[in-house]
């Protein structure tokens, strides 16, 4: 048992660095131009008809505005964060460091593919990894999330069976415990959802399943391991029955993290897969990007890859624009190409190996979370998780204090909160993901937390119903705070 945290200290607001300003003062000193040098006037159609509307500091003002901005904000590299589905692990420097490298940041995305041979090489390299990871065939590096990526094989399969069966079927069915991309992605891509209600024991119902194939369907969606923590135990059988009829069967990979080195989408009889790369292969995320979540198909769907595809030919990389079959361009150039390095940094340095007891680990920490805090929190399957372990609030809600005050409080310590209420299908979902990059005494602080939070519940739970009360900005009305969003400066 760990030393338990405390509650923070009040984190005060400091003001804005506009209301720091003073005239005149300035962060920077250039030489004087010397008298021999001749003035060189901007054309007058490139003024600017008025001074910059910029606050007027010292360099060191700069510097504190931005270290002090940059915790008032929860992120991973001043705490846990074991928000689930999100995969928040800890993000190598060094994956930073080589993106940085001049000769990546310093490319632009319009240079002769002859001059870029290395960056092309990255991203060729990252590509058969990922396939290789996947059991795939091919892979598109372009779409900027998991989200698109979803989309961009979606239109995939329908070109597909408008070229194999005339035409694009249907409907696209997921469980009740699909991500909420999923039935934003069908109905983008011009399909039907239709959802499938999962069984008692959280997996794909298969009678169900049966009943609800026929010819009109074009696609079966799933994540695996799914949203509520658990391993599709009987996915080969899901996968045939769906191409028994004619449909394709996409596997959503965000939980990717569970599987490195032990398991792989194309094996299990996926035709795609989409990886997302902040989430599995630690690059930055949250925050909104930029993100990257390459798609991953088997050769029959090769023809319908986004356009440019790489290539190689006579020992050199280049661009095939010469694709008649393609869905078309998804994302301008060639992707997020930043991402493509980090991530395949980070595959390079954690080696093969490495990267399967990444995996491991995720799957042993969500499990030991499990065990420590099963007898407080009421956990949503009594069944060994993968990467994620899905608790719910259902008895500290008896005591009058909701799901949504736990993570609240959890705030008050310094904790980020698991996702809550997701997956839907659960009441008082909470949604725990601490992933391989903590250490067993970072665990145990949050079990403590999480212990003490619960004591509190019936002790005092006017704690948390108030709660955050250390952080900058106490309870929101969230939903005034994402439709009236202002993030305006005003004098
Ligand atoms: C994160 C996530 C997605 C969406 O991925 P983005 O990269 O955020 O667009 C889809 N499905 C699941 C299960 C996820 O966790």
């Amino acid at each position: 048992m760990s030393e338990s945290r405390k509650p923070r200290a009040f984190q005060n607001a400091r003001p804005l660095i506009f209301d720091l300003s003073h005239a005149g003062r300035v962060g920077y000193q250039v030489a004087p131009t010397p008298k021999e040098m001749p003035a060189v006037e901007l054309p007058l159609a490139l003024r600017r008809k008025q001074a910059p509307r910029l606050p007027e500091v010292s360099e060191n003002l700069v510097v504190r505005h931005y270290t002090n901005l940059s915790v008032l904000n929860h992120h991973i590299d001043r705490d846990f964060y074991p928000l689930g589905s999100c995969t928040m692990k800890y993000n190598p420097k060094i994956n930073d460091e080589i993106a940085s490298h001049p000769g990546f940041a310093g490319l632009h995305p319009l240079q002769p593919a002859v001059t870029v041979q290395g960056a092309l090489e990255v991203m060729h390299q990252l590509s058969v990894a990922l396939a290789e990871f996947s059991g795939m065939d091919c892979v598109t590096l372009q779409p900027s999330a998991g989200a698109q990526g979803e989309l961009t094989a979606l239109l995939m399969f329908r070109a597909y069976h408008i070229k194999t069966g005339g035409k694009p079927r249907k409907r696209v069915i997921i469980p009740d415990s699909a991500h909420g991309t999923n039935p934003a992605s069908i109905v983008i891509a011009g399909y039907e959802v239709m959802q499938l209600p999962s069984g008692e024991d959280g997996l794909v119902d298969v009678n169900a399943l049966k009943k609800a194939l026929d010819h009109d369907v074009a696609a079966l969606m799933i994540t695996n391991p799914n949203t509520l923590g658990l391993f599709e135990s009987r996915v080969s059988e899901i996968t045939k029955l769906v191409h028994d009829v004619g449909g394709l069967v996409y596997m959503d990979g965000a939980n990717l993290n569970a599987l490195l080195g032990i398991s792989r989408p194309g094996d299990m009889g996926f035709d795609a897969c989409h990886i997302n790369l902040h989430k599995t292969f630690s690059t930055p995320h949250g925050g909104g990007g930029p993100g990257s979540g390459p798609v991953a198909v088997k050769a029959a769907l090769e023809p319908f890859l986004p356009t440019p595809v790489l290539q190689t030919k006579d020992g050199k990389y280049g661009w095939d624009w010469e694709r008649p079959d393609s869905i078309g361009h998804v994302h301008t150039f060639f992707g997020n190409f930043g991402i493509h390095v980090r991530a395949l940094t980070y595959i390079l340095s954690m080696g093969g190996d490495g990267l399967k007891s990444m995996s491991e680990n995720a799957i042993i920490n969500a499990n030991y979370l499990r065990a420590k805090l099963s007898g407080v929190y009421e956990v949503a399957h009594d069944a060994p998780c993968m990467h994620e372990v899905i608790l719910s609030g259902n008895r500290q809600k008896a005591k009058g204090v909701r799901t949504t005050d736990i993570a609240k409080r959890l705030l008050d310590y310094g904790f980020h909160p698991p996702t809550v209420y997701f997956p839907l299908i659960v009441p008082e979902c909470l949604m725990i993901e601490p992933t391989e990059s903590e250490s067993k005494e970072t665990l145990d602080e949050f079990v403590d937390v999480m212990l003490q939070i619960n004591h509190e519940a019936e002790a005092n739970p006017e704690i948390l119903k108030n709660a955050p009360t250390t952080t900058p900005v106490r309870r929101l009305d969230e939903a005034a705070a994402a439709r009236n969003l202002d993030i305006r400066y005003y004098k």
